[in-house]
């Protein structure tokens, strides 16, 4: 199955010059969807993972069902502010302005093997975000998995020394 085929370009969405990934039509088809899910997990069978990181919004959608197929829980790694109990946060880059991400101070237990899950692998500054925040709990972080890539931006020069998995590049 091609599941480039279910991703729309939808050109200067959100602002002039991005081309946005939209992946609502992978998310609507019965197949692509278990395909994306069965793919993410795929690599990290037998590597003991006890959590999944979803990075808020479509990390959501992914990462939850990521969780399931791998046996483990779901962490939410949210925009500043969502998060009701007290936080850690993180600033980053990313390709559309800059942001910051923040996750509940007792998400991570020391023993846990934390896998990072999103949609779209871009500049890398958001997955870099996401990995310092879950390094700073001193656990094992296991590797990032997303469905999209875009290779030219050249995220993973920021993410070396990291088990990178991702489905579609671009
Ligand atoms: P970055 O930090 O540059 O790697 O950007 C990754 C984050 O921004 C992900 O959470 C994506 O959801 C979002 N994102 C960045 N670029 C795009 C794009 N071209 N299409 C859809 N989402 C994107």
């Amino acid at each position: 199955m091609d599941l480039r085929s279910f991703i729309r370009d939808v050109p200067d969405f959100p602002k002039p010059g991005i081309i946005f990934k939209d992946i609502t039509p992978l998310l609507k088809s019965t197949e692509a969807f278990q395909r994306t899910i069965d793919s993410l997990a795929e690599p990290f069978r037998g590597n003991r993972v006890t959590a999944v990181a979803g990075i808020e919004s479509r990390g959501f959608i992914f990462g939850a069902a990521v969780a399931r197929a791998l046996g483990a829980g779901f962490i939410p790694i949210r925009k500043p502010g969502k998060l009701p109990w007290t936080t850690r946060r993180h600033e980053y880059v990313l390709e559309y302005g800059s942001d910051a991400l923040e996750i509940h101070d007792d998400a991570v237990a020391p023993g846990d093997r934390v896998l990072i899950i999103d949609d779209v692998l871009a500049t890398g500054g958001t997955a870099v975000a996401a990995t310092q925040l879950i390094r700073g709990f001193g656990s094992q972080l296991v590797g990032l998995a997303t469905v999209i890539e875009l290779t030219f931006l050249d995220p993973r020069t920021k993410l070396q020394g990291l088990e990178v998995h991702t489905l579609i590049q671009y």
